[in-house]
């Protein structure tokens, strides 16, 4: 088994497009890295070369172009380095396609593959403890928008991520956060935690100070999406379920604006 030095490793982002994140992990002793949805590339590989850094691999979680577009540029500076993702982007130079296969090793580290559907049927996520790298699946405050009706897929994705270590570092991939929070004020507006939780994102927007990664026990106490346990026992309706309320959430998220 191999050994895992996590805590050599630190992190840092690139901020691309209007609201994505492109996560650098990287080890401060040696300097090797990779890069983790790199949906740009000219920031991504300005700050590698400023931090002296050693690009490793990319990591992809799924075939949107917003998380991918940056790789061949990245591989034209850096190109003996690794492209991992799912088989449905399998066209984006990726020469690790990940299909079975549950831990890679990188950055002296192992990591696990999480298959997250949801979002996209191949979405996976990437975790090694304590980061988690999980897209466009959960995100602070709310969850990834469902496309070809995979509700199921992401109630169970989100049921995963759930359960995991309660000190597990989220890294989504969007910086969502603080509309997340007003849906979730607008639906329940009594919320002592929503009410906290919104009132200090939004002061960190203001400032434009990232709101993530987030910490997976501080995520629950506000993320409705994570709750629904709790709001489903305030409800009094006979057939209420977990998915139902989560599907009627993420149903009327999609119309918010
Ligand atoms: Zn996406």
């Amino acid at each position: 088994m191999l050994q895992t030095k996590n805590n050599n490793l630190k992190f840092t982002y690139v901020k691309s497009l209007k609201d994505n994140y492109i996560w650098i992990l990287y080890n401060y002793i040696n300097h090797k890295c990779i890069i983790i949805d790199p949906g740009s590339s000219k920031e991504t590989i300005k700050k590698i070369k400023k931090m002296k850094l050693k690009p490793t691999a990319i990591l992809i979680t799924h075939y949107h172009n917003d998380h991918n577009r940056g790789v061949n540029s990245i591989l034209i500076n850096f190109p003996f380095i690794d492209v991992y993702g799912p088989k449905e982007v399998q066209n984006c130079n990726v020469n690790k396609i990940l299909t079975d296969e549950k831990t890679i090793n990188l950055l002296d580290s192992e990591f696990s593959i999480i298959l997250t559907p949801g979002h996209t049927l191949g979405h996976i996520s990437y975790y090694c403890k304590p980061f988690l790298f999980c897209g466009d699946t959960l995100f602070s405050g709310g969850c990834g928008k469902i496309f070809n009706n995979l509700y199921r897929e992401m109630f169970n994705s989100l049921t995963l991520i759930s359960l995991m270590p309660k000190n597990t570092l989220i890294f989504c991939s969007h910086e969502y956060t603080l509309n997340n929070l007003k849906f979730a004020k607008k639906i329940f507006p009594k919320d002592k935690n929503i009410n906290f939780y919104y009132q200090k994102v939004k002061n960190k927007t203001k400032k434009n100070i990232p709101t993530l990664p987030v910490i997976l026990k501080i995520e629950k106490r506000f993320n409705i999406f994570l709750r629904l346990k709790k709001i489903l026992k305030k409800q009094k309706k006979i057939n209420s379920t977990e998915f139902r309320i989560f599907k009627y959430l993420r149903c009327k998220k999609d119309k918010f604006k």
